[in-house]
């Protein structure tokens, strides 16, 4: 087992938000674990190694991206923003966006996309015969 290395600020605050947003013994109120009766361990966590079991079995993976950080050795994961929230995120071949309501809003922005590009074209439509005269100004 290695000594670990220091949290990033982002992923202290992203085990923050998966403690206090989905662990079952944390206790919003009080501000406690309830078995421990006392402070999240992993609340005040500096480093990497030895979480708290319950979190790391059923809470981190809710984060995959932040579980491949905070768990795996070597260089951090192969991840790429998405293509509407920019959150990071693991894709899966060729995915472009972190969910399904991200990939529907993608979808959605392109459609949008074309249709404007498509409206922005008639007004030069009438140029479309002149163009034997563009071909032809390649000269020679
Ligand atoms: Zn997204």
């Amino acid at each position: 087992m290695t000594v670990g290395r220091e949290l990033a600020r982002d992923e202290r605050k992203g085990i923050r938000r998966l403690v206090t947003g989905w662990c079952a013994n944390y206790d919003s109120g009080e501000d406690i674990c309830l078995p421990l009766d006392g402070s999240c361990y992993m609340l005040g966590k500096g480093w990497t190694g030895s979480f708290c079991r319950y979190f790391r079995g059923s809470v981190l993976p809710l984060d995959p991206v932040l579980e491949k950080a905070v768990c795996e050795e070597g260089p951090p994961p192969d991840t790429k923003p998405c293509a509407v929230c920019g959150k990071p995120f693991l894709p899966e071949g060729r995915q472009a966006y972190c969910s399904p309501a991200c990939k529907d809003e993608g979808n959605r922005r392109r459609s949008r996309e074309r249709m404007r590009k498509k409206r922005a074209k008639p007004g030069q439509g009438c140029y479309d015969l002149g163009l034997p005269k563009a071909r032809g100004s390649k000269g020679s």
